[in-house]
């Protein structure tokens, strides 16, 4: 399948010079979605993970269904203060502004292996952000999954110390 074919690029969107990958029109294909979280699964399905961890709001659509896929657990990242229990958290910068990211304190075990993922890999801030989250609580972070990497703006550099960095399209 042909996945770059299904992703809609916007012109000057959120800003000016830039190219946005929506991926919304990738999602609304039922057959390129479901081919997507098929072959991701496949690619990660022998590292014998524990978890995803997936941030807000679109590694929320595609870490789920790659769970699922998986049958294992899901555990969200959300922007500080929106979720309910205990959390951690940490700061980053991101392609388009500065936030802060949360998980629930009890989310991951000492030793848990996790896969964060996301929709999209651009500098690296989110995913950065997301391992130090796995890192507080002791997670064992085996790998990081994207649909779509920007390779232009070098978010590989900030996920150096992971052995495998899987994405499907690559711009
Ligand atoms: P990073 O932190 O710079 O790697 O940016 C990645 C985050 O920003 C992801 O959570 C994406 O959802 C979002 N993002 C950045 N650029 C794009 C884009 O072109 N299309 C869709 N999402 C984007």
């Amino acid at each position: 399948m042909d996945f770059k074919e299904k992703i809609r690029v916007i012109q000057d969107f959120p800003q000016p010079g830039v190219r946005f990958k929506d991926v919304t029109t990738l999602l609304k294909d039922g057959r390129a979605f479901h081919a997507a979280i098929d072959t991701m699964a496949e690619q990660v399905k022998d590292k014998e993970i524990d978890l995803i961890v997936g941030p807000e709001a679109r590694g929320f659509v595609v870490g789920t269904p790659l769970a699922y896929a998986l049958g294992i657990g899901f555990i969200p990242v959300r922007k500080a203060g929106k979720l309910p229990a205990e959390t951690v958290e940490a700061g980053y910068t991101l392609e388009y502004g500065k936030d802060r990211l949360a998980i629930h304190k009890d989310a991951i075990h000492p030793g848990q292996r996790v896969m964060v993922v996301d929709d999209l890999l651009a500098t690296g801030g989110t995913i950065r952000t997301t391992l130090d989250l796995v890192r507080q609580l002791q997670g064992e972070v085996v790998g990081a999954a994207f649909v779509i990497e920007l390779t232009y703006l070098n978010g590989r550099d900030q996920l150096k110390d992971l052995d495998d960095i899987f994405t499907l399209v690559q711009y």
